[in-house]
């Protein structure tokens, strides 16, 4: 813990990749072990275009699912920690005169959510996007929704709560074990500009996720590089450490089990996130009294 304070303090650019495990503290499961099957099937192979092409239904089901679990769930001890530390005036306390941003690979909103709850609290505007983008989520959001044709391809967030009537309820048919019902296409989610099928505005496999170029560029300039609650199997996000190291930066874990990769980090925090993140940070409980 000492070697990666005294790390921390002299780090000019610091970048921290995040993934399912910095929200399941939340209540939001994570794709991989118990949490990772929704009804009989496997997220992974229900998050594709292939999926929503074969069978709308069953993946809106899915989404509205995990946009109804995201809506209630709250940041946790380490969205707080990394949230505090993206405003500069903090963070200078442990790491002074540095960027930070952070790269999420999640859709729950929760990164930002807590981005809004730190400022309130702290009566300080959120931390401005320039020079460095404070918050990139890579994998797009949960509560925004895209047009499905090409020539429209209108985005909007959209908080509704069912996303649209033949959706409401159906996550208690899940929990029940009831039947799947089969929603007709005119019944699912449709764009409000040109009435074509939307989708959850979000990143699947086999896609290419956003802000790749604006990654690229922090990648090449971190000297640190914070990978938190990500078992780094998913591409691109999984090579942002072994790059940031190849380029002579250095690399903490933050994961409750040992991950595939983590034997090339400089330090590894073995551990519930919510708990090491904050420490390491300087950004428990107590030293935020302190701020
Ligand atoms: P993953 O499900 O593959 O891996 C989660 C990792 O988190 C595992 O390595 C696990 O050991 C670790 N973990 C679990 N609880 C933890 C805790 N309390 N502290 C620290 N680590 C913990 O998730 P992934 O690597 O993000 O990749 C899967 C894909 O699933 C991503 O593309 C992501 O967008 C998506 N996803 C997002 C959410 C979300 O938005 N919250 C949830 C599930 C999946």
């Amino acid at each position: 813990m000492s070697a990666f304070k005294d790390v921390l303090a002299s780090s000019k650019h610091i970048i921290a990749v995040a993934g399912a495990g910095l929200s399941a503290a939340s209540g939001i499961p994570t794709f991989r072990g118990a949490g990772g099957m929704w009804r009989k099937y496997d997220a992974f192979s229900i998050a594709t275009p292939t999926a929503f092409r074969d069978n709308p239904s069953r993946v809106w089901q899915f989404y509205h699912y995990r946009r109804e679990t995201a809506r209630t769930a709250q940041p946790n001890d380490a969205h707080r920690a990394l949230a505090e530390f993206s405003f500069q005036h903090i963070r200078d306390r442990v790491a002074p005169e540095s960027t930070f941003t952070l790269i999420t690979q999640n859709v729950d909103g929760l990164s930002r959510k807590a981005l809004h709850s730190a400022a309130q609290n702290y009566d300080l505007p959120v931390p401005s996007d320039q020079p460095d983008p404070i918050l990139l989520e890579m994998h797009g959001r949960l509560f925004e929704v895209i047009c499905t044709a090409n020539a429209c391809g209108h985005r909007e967030p959209n908080f509704n709560s069912p996303i649209c009537p033949a959706l409401a309820g159906t996550e208690e048919l899940v929990k029940a074990g009831a039947e799947e019902p089969n929603i007709p296409l005119a019944n699912l989610p449709r764009c409000t500009k040109c009435g074509a099928l939307a989708r959850p505005g979000v990143v699947w496999f086999e896609e290419v996720p956003y802000f790749m170029e604006e990654i690229n560029t922090l990648v090449e300039q971190a000297d640190l590089c914070l990978v938190v609650g990500t078992s780094s199997t998913v591409q691109p996000a999984a090579s942002i450490a072994s790059d940031v190291q190849d380029n002579g930066g250095m690399v903490a874990v933050f994961n409750i089990e040992r991950t595939e990769r983590d034997d090339e980090a400089d330090f590894l925090f073995l551990g519930p996130c919510e708990k090491t993140l904050p420490a390491a940070l300087g950004m428990s409980a107590s030293e935020r009294l302190s701020i």
